[in-house]
């Protein structure tokens, strides 16, 4: 039988490529959709290294409806489209300050296209790319899915939750759709081979491509934001994922909508397990023998106390959870640094 195709917009980025390689493995054919404006093309040719083909691609602007429909028609004629992976979007928070409507058009465009091109082509199920940001500084914590939305604190955050609601009233009209909303925690980490990692372009706003760049000597040390929050050692409290077991939740969303049709449901995707920033650092060091260079410093604007998954309903309902742990994803991490460092 012909594999069951995934189209994965944004599946040049970060998580869409380790999600591509993730689908790959699980017997689905991952369809890129990508028009390379936070991703380079080389990202194909790593993926083709792991899987052992280049996976199919379309260069889409997913805010374009005749693009997307194209696409959609193109991979559709020799093969079952099963779903919709949707991470393509603009995810950097500073940024999203200083250009707001570029934010507004792309993300939230995007997904309102996406919405339509799917429902003209019979596609109903979609998985979507959110965050943890959607619930700001949560009440108690570790946070759950019931856990109220609260306003948000940047453009990003904002074209999150408009997209999370645009989808569950999309659900709730007559359009025939089922969609999962994932909640990511804080991805890091790269493929184990390192053949796929994180590739930011220019200054890195995260903490883990900036400790790595900083250890590796690309830049300045790490200025830690904040050793005065109310945490035990003082500084941030955040649950950091490996990118591959994120990128196994996207499988498992896929197997559950097939298995569920006309369903909406948020999932939270974290380890449950909340480190903080001076913990992180500590853990680097030891998990690769290696001094990571860094100083204390104000804190960062918008930044939270702390956060941390309870991931407890992906886990009942999809069948998933985190297996891999902080160690290995640094240790991951550095060993893609130590790849782009030889060039
Ligand atoms: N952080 C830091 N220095 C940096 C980047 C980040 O101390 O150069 C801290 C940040 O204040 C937060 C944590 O690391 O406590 C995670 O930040 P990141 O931007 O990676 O993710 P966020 O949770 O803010 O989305």
């Amino acid at each position: 039988m012909a594999k069951q195709k995934v189209v994965v917009t944004g599946g040049a980025g970060y998580i869409g490529s380790h999600t591509v390689v993730a689908l790959h493995e699980a017997g689905f054919s991952p369809v890129i959709f990508d028009n390379f404006s936070n991703s380079k093309p080389e990202v194909l040719d790593g993926i083709a290294r792991i899987i052992g083909e280049k996976p199919q691609i379309f260069e889409v602007d997913c805010r374009s409806k005749a693009e997307l429909a194209q696409a959609i028609e193109a991979c559709a004629s020799d093969g079952q489209i099963a779903g919709v992976i949707h991470f393509a979007a603009f995810k950097a928070v500073g940024e999203s300050t200083e250009r707001p409507l570029d934010y507004f058009d792309n993300n939230i465009g995007s997904t309102v296209s996406l919405l339509e091109a799917m429902t003209a082509a019979g596609i109903s199920n979609l998985v979507f790319s959110s965050s943890c940001t959607v619930y700001g500084q949560p009440d108690a914590i570790p946070v759950d899915e019931q856990a109220p939305i609260l306003p948000a604190e940047s453009p990003y955050g904002y074209t999150k939750q408009a997209c999370e609601r645009l989808i569950t009233d999309a659900f709730n009209s007559s359009m025939p759709l089922s969609a999962c909303l994932l909640r990511y925690f804080n991805p890091i980490g790269a493929h184990p081979s390192a053949a796929i990692g994180e590739l930011p372009l220019g200054h890195p706003n995260n903490l883990i491509p900036y400790l790595t760049q900083a250890t590796a000597g690309k830049r300045g040390p790490l200025t830690v934001f904040g050793n005065d929050y109310p945490t035990e050692d003082g500084t941030c409290i955040r649950d950091y994922i490996h990118v591959m077991d994120l990128a196994r939740a996207h499988v498992a969303s896929i197997h559950w909508l097939l298995s569920n049709p006309a369903s909406c449901e948020a999932f939270n995707l974290g380890t449950g397990e909340g480190k903080s920033v001076s913990q992180v650092i500590a853990a680097f060091e030891k998990a690769n023998g290696i001094a990571v260079p860094y100083s204390f410093g104000p804190r960062r604007a918008g930044d939270v106390t702390a956060i941390f998954a309870n991931a407890g309903k992906a886990e009942r309902a999809l069948g998933w959870k985190c297996e891999l742990s902080l160690e290995e994803a640094l240790r991951d991490a550095w060993k893609w640094q130590q790849k782009l460092t030889e060039g």
